[in-house]
């Protein structure tokens, strides 16, 4: 019998089970991963980024935890001399404005600044004076965050691996089948090898896959895999010094690399949903390559290097963090939905769950994203999403 088991063992379900055997050395803590090399999971295909720049108070609540985090995360994770390596670069953010997004930029700024936040206006000619290589034609200026930035996220993941680990979890490589229910109370998991774990409270940590999981005991999640490609440029002109994540109006957003490339992406409403990983030139060339190229001019001679696909939980209902204890099945917390903004959110969040399971008074009160808004169709408003 396990006291909790987590389904997933990405950055929610490993930041989860650290922070619950931290909490408590006498947890039996369960987390099944069915693929340890975590080689479709979102948090190793992200972008890694980290930002404060929402416009939802917990959002940037959550951010700016992350960011404390990171600051002391190699030494917090350290298990004996085995100190992990994030490489936390601190290279920025930079969210573009034009006059159609003017109102919800300056109210998101305010309330960034009012929560102790650091960022900064700029005018388009600050911008320019800043990175010489921008053509801000037609903005207003920008709201730039200089903690921001980007991080190994697989050496993040790895780093609360282990020391879950360390503190006594246990990690399964299994693929949970069906969650387990009793007259509205969760009672385990069966697992695709056969066996049946037993608990009162599963966490649903299970990314992409979560309204899969969370079918399996009769719920309906409005979160679904969503397709999303990165693409990698050697570009031949080489900007001066590192650019910030650069988020322009229409939602094309690029930064720095190390190895002198620069990584770009895109939302787009016709990304299939679905599990699929494929990776494509065509979408660059055509759409994303003419638009980079209007804002960085001298980026019109470049090599598209490689790229790659990975998975959106996307949330349609609002695009947020579902979080919490499901209300019509006792035991069941979920830890789903984060689109495109989650991995930033696992210290946070894995926090939150804990201190939920455990009884605790949450550090930082996240009950805005409990799931009763799913069941009552109550979206978030959220202006920062890309
Ligand atoms: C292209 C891209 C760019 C992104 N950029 C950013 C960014 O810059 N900043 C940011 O904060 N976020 C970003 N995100 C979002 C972020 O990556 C995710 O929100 C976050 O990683 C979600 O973590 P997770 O643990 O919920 O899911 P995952 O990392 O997907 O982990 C889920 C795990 O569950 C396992 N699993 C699933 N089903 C089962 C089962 N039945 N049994 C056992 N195991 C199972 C999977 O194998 C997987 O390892 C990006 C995502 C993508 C795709």
């Amino acid at each position: 019998m396990y006291d909790v088991i987590i389904v997933g063992g990405g950055i929610m379900g490993c930041s989860s089970a650290y922070h619950l055997t931290k909490a408590d050395e006498n947890l039996k803590i369960a987390v099944i991963e069915r693929d340890p090399s975590y080689s479709m999971a979102s948090t190793t295909l992200s972008m890694a980024n980290a930002r404060i720049q929402f416009s939802l108070k917990e959002n940037i609540q959550i951010s700016l935890h992350a960011l404390q985090v990171l600051e002391k995360f190699e030494e917090e994770m350290a298990v004996g001399d085995n100190t992990p390596f994030i490489s936390y670069r601190r290279e920025g953010n930079l969210f573009l404005v034009d006059e159609s997004i003017r109102n919800s930029a300056e109210q998101a700024l305010t309330l960034q600044k009012n929560l102790g936040c650091d960022v900064e206006w700029w005018t388009p000619e600050q911008i320019k004076d800043h990175f010489p290589l921008y053509e801000p034609k037609g903005l207003i200026g920008g709201t730039f965050g200089p903690k921001d930035g980007h991080f190994d996220a697989y050496s993040v993941l790895m780093g609360y691996r282990a020391k879950a680990r360390e503190q006594g979890a246990q990690f399964i490589e299994d693929e949970v089948a069906e969650v387990l229910t009793r007259q509205k109370q969760v009672s385990g998991v069966k697992l695709v090898s056969g066996k049946s774990l037993s608990s009162r409270t599963v966490i649903n940590c299970a990314g992409p896959w979560a309204r899969e999981i969370a079918g399996t005991a009769g719920i309906d999640l409005p979160v679904y895999p969503v397709k999303r490609q990165i693409f990698a440029l050697d570009t031949a002109v080489k900007p001066e010094s590192p650019l910030p994540l650069t988020i322009v109006p229409s939602g094309l957003y690029f930064r720095t690399e190390t190895g002198g490339l620069i990584l770009l992406g895109k939302s787009m409403k016709e990304d299939p949903v679905g599990y699929n990983f494929s990776w494509d030139d065509k979408r660059f060339m055509e759409i994303l390559w003419p638009e980079l190229a209007e804002f960085v001019p001298a980026f019109d001679t470049l090599k598209l290097v490689r790229g790659w696909a990975g998975l959106y939980a996307e949330n349609t209902l609002d695009g947020n963090a579902i979080l919490g204890e499901w209300p019509e099945l006792k035991g069941f917390y979920l830890a789903n939905g984060f689109s495109g903004h989650g991995l930033q959110q696992g210290p946070a969040v894995g926090r939150y769950l804990c201190e939920l399971i455990t009884g605790q008074t949450p550090t930082l009160d996240l009950s805005i994203f409990h799931a009763e808004r799913i069941l009552e169709n109550r979206p978030l408003s959220e202006h920062g999403l890309v």
